[in-house]
Order: C-alpha cells, then sequence, then structure tokens
C-alpha cells in the first residue's frame, strides 16, 4: 500500500474519529506498517529523498567518536559502556564512529552497540553494515539495559510526530487535518480552549493572533526519560538536528521528495516529513528530570572545534586530487554557515557532576559561529 492506498486508510480515519491532530497524521504518513514513508524504502541517499552529515562526510562520525572516546576517558573510563544509536539510518554514523574510536582501544573494547530503529529495511542494512560491532536492536530508551552511556541521535528528533497550536481570538487552538468537500485532506482548526496555553513554550504565549506553535510531545517524552536516566546513571548523550533556540513560532513541517519540497497532503507516505527542533524545549524538559544541557552549539562550529580541518587534511594527504576535492567539498557543506553549519546545531545532556563534552566549552564559544571558510 503506498499513496493514495494511504490516504484512503487517513480518510476513513477521519470519517470514522473526526479531525486528527498533525501527529496522528505524521504517525500514520511516516509509520503505517503498510504505507508509512519509513516501512518499506531506504529514503537516505543521493537516491533516495534526503542525505544527512554521515552520509556526506566520513569526518562527522569520525569526530563524534573521537568527542565521546575523550569525554569517556575524562569521565572514569566505565567499562562496559552502551554506546546507543537513535534512527541510525544506513549506519554510516557508528561506522566512522567505530573506526575512530578504534584508536583509543580500552574505549573501543569496553563499547557494547545497541540501536533504536523502527525501520526493517535499514534496520538489515544497518545489521549488514554494523554486523561485525555485533549490535542489538531496542525498539526505545526504555530497552536499553542500565549502566554507563554513551548516546548518539543525528536527524532523529526531526522525524518524531509534531502537533501545531494557533493562536485564535482569545485562546489557543489546534491546526488539525480534516476532509475537505472532494474528500481530500485539509487543515481545519480544533476550538479554542484554556488548557491549550498550557502546551505552548511560556515565553510564547502572548503571541498575536495567527501565530503557529509546533510541540514536540514525542521529543519531550524522551527528554524526560533520558533526563531521569541521566540523573541516576553517569552518561552523555549528543543531538544533532536542524531547528532553533530559544523556542520561536512556526510553522516548520515540511515534506520533501526527491531532495525538493512537496505538498503536504500529497500522496501521504510518499515523500519524508519533519520538522525543525526546538532545542529550548527539548533542554528543558531534559533538565526538568535532572540532567544537565550543554549547547546547543552550531554544528559547523562544534565540528571546528573538534579538529575538522586537521582531520580533513590529515585525509587528504592520502588521497587524490578528485577525492580530496570530495573531501573538502563534503565538509564545506557540514561547517559552512551558509549550508549546514549554523542551521544544525549540537545539544549535549550530561548526568550532574561530569563535564561538558569537547566542543561546548567557553573557550569555543569565544570563536562564535563565524566560519572564515
Ligand atoms: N541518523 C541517520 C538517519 C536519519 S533519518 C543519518 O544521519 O543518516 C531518521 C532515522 O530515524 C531513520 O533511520 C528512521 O528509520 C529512524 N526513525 C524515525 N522515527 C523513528 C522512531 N520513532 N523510532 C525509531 N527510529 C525512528
Amino acid at each position: 500500500m503506498s499513496g493514495p492506498k494511504l490516504a484512503d486508510k487517513i480518510a476513513r480515519r477521519i470519517r470514522a474519529e473526526g479531525p486528527l491532530s498533525l501527529a496522528a497524521f505524521m504517525a500514520m504518513a511516516l509509520h503505517d506498517p503498510d504505507g508509512g514513508y519509513y516501512a518499506r524504502r531506504n529514503p537516505i541517499g543521493r537516491a533516495g529523498d534526503f542525505i544527512t552529515a554521515p552520509e556526506i562526510s566520513q569526518i562527522f562520525g569520525e569526530l563524534i567518536g573521537l568527542c565521546c572516546a575523550d569525554w569517556w576517558r575524562r569521565s572514569g573510563r566505565p567499562n562496559p559502556v552502551i554506546l546507543a544509536e537513535l534512527g541510525p539510518g544506513r549506519g554510516a554514523l557508528t561506522e566512522d564512529f567505530l573506526r575512530a574510536a578504534a584508536t583509543v582501544p580500552e574505549f573501543y573494547h569496553s563499547i557494547r552497540l545497541y540501536l533504536v530503529e523502527v525501520s526493517p529495511v535499514l534496520r538489515e542494512q544497518q545489521q549488514r553494515r554494523l554486523g561485525a560491532a555485533e549490535p542489538r536492536f531496542v525498539a526505545g530508551i526504555d530497552g536499553l539495559p542500565p549502566g554507563p552511556l554513551l548516546l548518539v541521535a543525528n536527524e532523529f528528533l526531526d522525524a518524531l510526530p509534531i502537533r501545531q497550536l494557533v493562536r485564535g481570538g482569545t485562546e489557543w487552538a489546534e491546526r488539525l487535518i480534516a476532509l475537505d468537500p472532494d474528500s481530500g485532506l485539509a487543515f481545519t482548526q480544533g476550538p479554542e480552549s484554556p488548557a491549550l496555553a498550557l502546551l505552548v513554550p511560556p515565553s510564547l504565549r502572548m503571541l498575536p493572533p495567527g501565530s503557529i506553535v509546533e510541540i514536540c510531545p514525542a521529543a519531550a517524552a524522551l527528554a524526560a526519560s533520558l533526563g531521569d536516566r541521566l540523573a541516576h546513571s553517569p552518561g552523555l548523550a549528543l543531538f544533532i538536528d536542524y531547528g532553533y533556540c530559544p523556542s520561536a513560532p512556526g510553522p516548520t513541517l515540511a515534506a520533501l521528495r526527491e531532495h525538493r519540497p512537496v505538498d503536504l497532503f500529497d500522496e501521504p507516505g510518499s515523500a519524508d516529513l519533519s520538522a525543525h527542533l526546538d532545542f529550548a524545549a527539548f533542554a528543558t524538559a531534559a533538565e526538568a528530570c535532572g540532567a544537565v544541557a550543554h549547547g546547543p552549539v552550531p554544528q559547523g562550529r562544534f565540528l571546528r572545534a573538534l579538529g575538522a580541518e586537521a582531520r580533513l587534511a590529515a585525509l587528504s594527504k592520502r588521497a587524490g586530487p578528485a577525492q580530496r576535492a570530495l573531501l573538502e567539498s563534503g565538509l564545506r557543506r557540514l561547517i559552512h554557515r551558509a549550508e549546514m553549519g549554523n542551521l544544525f546545531k549540537v545539544l549535549a545532556l550530561t548526568s550532574p557532576g561530569l563535564p561538558a563534552p569537547a566542543g561546548f566549552s567557553a573557550e569555543f564559544a569565544a570563536a562564535g559561529t563565524e566560519n572564515p571558510a
């Protein structure tokens, strides 16, 4: 089942239950077992719908691996340590992470790899690519065993279902999805209610009528669960995603097919759906449960602070001219502020009393987000 058939299933649900929240629509469009976007295909890469940082340059995963190795060394060298990746895609990040980690053998040998992945297609690719590291698959972070934790998630939170709230004449209302007279999907607005204001970040509650705010209950729940774990058990979590800080009005939800934006309601299940992350709301939810948040810092600044240019120079020395050009353009794409360097940000959560990872400390903050490259 794809496109039109999933649209029919969504229409049937609306007829039976009434207008759907965007979160319910997104969950069906992305994860319906038959027609959902992630259920059957590999969406990542040049032949897919979007491309991600670890697919653009090996330096991305390598530097994250070295960042974690350094943090592990400064945090008592726990052995064993759980390395968990959320939404590993084609497995590129962890493959590059582990190659860099192998330069610190004691760290490398202490790693127990866990992958959190919904897509059966991608799970199979991850098993093939990372099989030597004996990954275990779990359904969510609550399925991880207890113990010291390193967690990495790149472009995972942007795929979690969001809700949109709209400021009405006096109160907030929810943007819902209903059927138009031709049975097509269309936005509608639910009733205004004083209770909905409680879902809006406090700094945005007084926005003028017509303003739209996105909230991500699934990201907030993940932040709370992880915050609670980090409060009681040592660990570091790194989230890299595109998003904003402080909280700001939207909307940002977009559909992407073959690297191009398409209409949200055009053949649900056939396009990727993602929204920018409210890093402030995510960090606040984790801190409320006892974790310490560091950043977010712009991705470009983070990678440069970790030595991206030195790594590029080392790799370039061994590369031919064509490969050198690829390495250079790849890294430029990741760190230049007009490309992914500024829109993408890195947030770290740690247990209280444990150090901040490299790339977040004040000495680098002084360098700002400028990127002369
Ligand atoms: N991190 C990878 C892939 C990003 S795409 C990269 O940078 O290349 C998003 C990934 O998250 C995919 O692997 C997708 O299947 C997975 N995913 C999306 N929603 C998920 C959910 N609710 N639970 C687990 N995995 C999910």
